[in-house]
């Protein structure tokens, strides 16, 4: 089995698309390339004194179509290579969705689980303050990924405001709402996986109400996509976090109760089974919602679902695609079925820049039109043109970029 690197895979994604588009080499070389890198070295005094310094990262993909837009993530794997690639995909994300933005992605390359809540602040706030001079409400907007959240958000927009001397909500998406953060984004990307779900099996001419999903990871992603498909009449069978899943359970939110009380998903009365377990029930749609490289060459052939929707980026390695496009399994690739977090995050933007908020009922009609609006695209393109879901998707986000650099010419 070959390991691709994340940034290999997602350059031969775009090579692919180029071709299938008729692009030129020009449009390759100017497609291919992150328009600007910056990697700073983020010290962090631990609360015993001790000081350590951790490799940090923000990469602006494009800003062709608009400011940056994407999110940090805090995570030990984090490197260069995947940010940049990251970066590429919230470019193709944006465009397909037709946000106004290019797109971005940043990182630390640590562990927040070993941070107390007073490193984690420290952290973030130097992080901010060493990417400060490329971020911006009209530069670059982060906004939360693996392994950070609201309060990440809070810190970083104080951060730049304090650095401003004045409050720039805009800086960043995802804050609390207290901050001006949106109705909705919390539960925004589950929610438009679970729109997503829904509009492939009624591709498929599969039944949505008792339809049966298996989810891989609860967290941000997978717990909101759980309680939505729950409500839109699915049947939520397993879900797993990184020590192994369970299946069995009465509903989704009580064993979230037993979750966030335990600590573990091992509630009395359910089955545990192992990670790879749940990849390969007998389920009509398997979302991998945790980390890249969950479906591979080893675990492909034993999926089972007739669909699968990618709520992480990059969950589906390059042969693990190519074994499901054999058997025959409907892929929701990752930029359209995880695109409701950076849809909400648009909302957020355009409310921070009216001080004007709207209601929870606008921001999930809003979002539904817009994500609907992306899937009926890719669906008529892939059968209009014979391709799969990600050939359409990508075809479609990275046309509108290669369009946009055309428009604008070249300077000088
Ligand atoms: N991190 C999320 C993503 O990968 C959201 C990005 C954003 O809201 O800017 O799409």
């Amino acid at each position: 089995m070959t390991m691709e690197s994340p940034l290999n895979t997602a350059l031969a994604q775009l090579r692919g698309t180029i071709d299938k588009l008729g692009l030129s080499e020009n449009d390759w070389q100017t497609l291919s390339t992150p328009r600007r890198v910056l990697q700073v070295a983020v010290p962090l005094r631990r609360d015993n004194g001790d000081v350590e310094m951790y490799d940090g990262f923000r990469v602006q993909y494009s800003t062709t179509r608009g400011p940056s837009k994407g999110g940090v993530r805090y995570h030990p794997d984090v490197d260069l290579n995947e940010t940049i690639s990251l970066a590429m995909l919230m470019t193709w994300k944006c465009a397909l969705t037709n946000l106004p933005y290019g797109g971005a992605k940043g990182g630390i390359a640590i562990d927040p689980k070993t941070l107390s809540m007073q490193e984690n602040e420290r952290l973030t706030r130097r992080y901010t303050s060493e990417i400060l001079p490329i971020i911006g409400p009209e530069r670059d907007i982060p906004a939360p990924d693996v392994g950070t959240d609201e309060r990440n958000m809070a810190w970083m927009m104080d951060t730049y405001s304090v650095n401003a001397g004045f409050s720039v909500p805009g800086v960043v998406t995802g804050k609390p709402i207290v901050l001006g953060g949106s109705l909705g984004r919390t539960s925004a990307t589950g929610d438009g996986v679970a729109i997503a779900t829904r509009e492939a099996l009624r591709a498929r001419g599969i039944d949505i109400k008792g339809a049966t999903v298996a989810i891989q990871g609860f967290g941000k992603v997978g717990y909101w996509a759980a309680i939505a498909l729950e409500k839109m009449g699915m049947k939520v069978v397993a879900v797993s976090d990184v020590n192994g899943g369970v299946t069995g359970f009465s509903s989704v939110s009580a064993l979230w109760d037993y979750y966030l009380s335990h600590k573990s998903l091992n509630m009395p009365g359910c089955d545990a089974l192992t990670n790879e377990e749940l990849l390969h029930l007998d389920v009509d749609v398997l979302i991998p919602a945790a980390l890249a490289d969950s479906i591979t060459a080893a675990t492909a052939p034993g999926v089972k679902a007739k669909i699968v929707v990618e709520g992480a980026n990059g969950p589906t390695s390059p042969e693990g695609d190519a074994i499901l496009q054999e058997k025959g399994v409907l892929v929701v690739p990752d930029i359209l079925a995880n695109s409701g977090g950076v849809i909400v995050s648009y909302f957020e933007w355009v409310q921070d820049k009216q001080n004007y908020f709207w209601t929870a009922d606008e921001v999930r009609e809003n979002l539904s039109s817009i994500i609907m609006k992306a899937l009926r695209d890719v669906e008529s393109m892939a059968s209009n043109k014979g391709v799969t879901w990600r050939d359409s998707a990508l075809m479609i986000g990275v046309g509108r970029v290669a369009e946009a650099h055309h428009l604008r010419g070249l300077y000088p």
